[in-house]
């Protein structure tokens, strides 16, 4: 189904009270590709934080990251939508990808508030905490926390005591989330594929053929 407003391809969102207030949760990511690590997060916010639902976030140009190793905006959208599709209380919007240039959180905070009026949205950006760990480094870091609550979810290599040496502005938004950890991460699969080792069970397996289909991440599709 096609949400008219934000021109994405939506999953059928539940229907609820009108006056309640809504808890939303915004996973903002590369994506290239989606992985299992991903989607842990995502869901365990949304069952652990009694989310409305959580809203997957692809970036556009992402500042923080070396533009060379991105693969287009549109496959790794497609990717997304692929590994969320089974999932009713996920979506997906291109917000970032549209706005382009490079995508910050800030931006798409605001923007995505005027979705929802006149109901109430309180915001939850959901990320691990090595993302959260930079957000000084971002723009308005002190306003990201004001107008959303930071969802830091455990990964392998980090803990949660890191998050002590924080700023107090943005401390003071963390919600620790604790997870099953798993080590996967986009790099270590583009790594696999263009070592020719197998990706099984580190993705969906609908995204790891859409990979090879579209000979993402190998040494000659570069
Ligand atoms: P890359 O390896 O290319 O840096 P990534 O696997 O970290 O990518 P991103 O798309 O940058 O994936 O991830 C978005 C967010 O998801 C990041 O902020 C990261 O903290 C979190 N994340 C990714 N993988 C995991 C994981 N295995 N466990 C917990 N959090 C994760």
């Amino acid at each position: 189904m096609i949400d008219e407003e934000r021109g994405d391809m939506v999953l059928p969102q539940r229907r609820s009270n009108f006056m309640s207030r809504l808890k939303v949760g915004i996973m903002g990511g590369t994506f290239d590709p989606i992985h299992f690590g991903h989607l842990v997060i995502a869901e365990e916010a949304y069952i652990s934080l009694n989310l409305s639902e959580v809203i997957f976030v692809p970036t556009g140009n992402p500042p923080h990251k070396n533009n060379k190793m991105i693969t287009s905006a549109e496959d790794r959208y497609i990717m997304t939508c692929m590994a969320i599709v089974d999932n009713p209380h996920f979506k997906i919007s291109k917000i970032e990808i549209e706005r382009g240039g490079p995508s910050h959180t800030i931006d798409t905070l605001r923007e995505m508030r005027h979705w929802y009026l006149p109901r109430e949205v309180e915001f939850f950006f959901i990320t691990g905490i090595d993302a959260v760990l930079q957000m000084p480094l971002w723009k308005e870091p002190y306003e990201i926390a004001r107008v959303a609550h930071i969802v830091a979810a455990s990964r392998p290599g980090y803990n949660v005591s890191q998050l002590e040496s924080l700023p107090e502005e943005i401390k003071r938004a963390v919600i620790p989330l604790e997870i099953p950890l798993l080590a996967i991460s986009s790099t270590e699969i583009r790594r696999r594929v263009a070592a020719g080792q197998s990706i099984r069970y580190f993705l969906p397996w609908t995204v790891e053929h859409f990979i090879y289909k579209r000979n993402l991440y190998s040494l000659e599709g570069r």
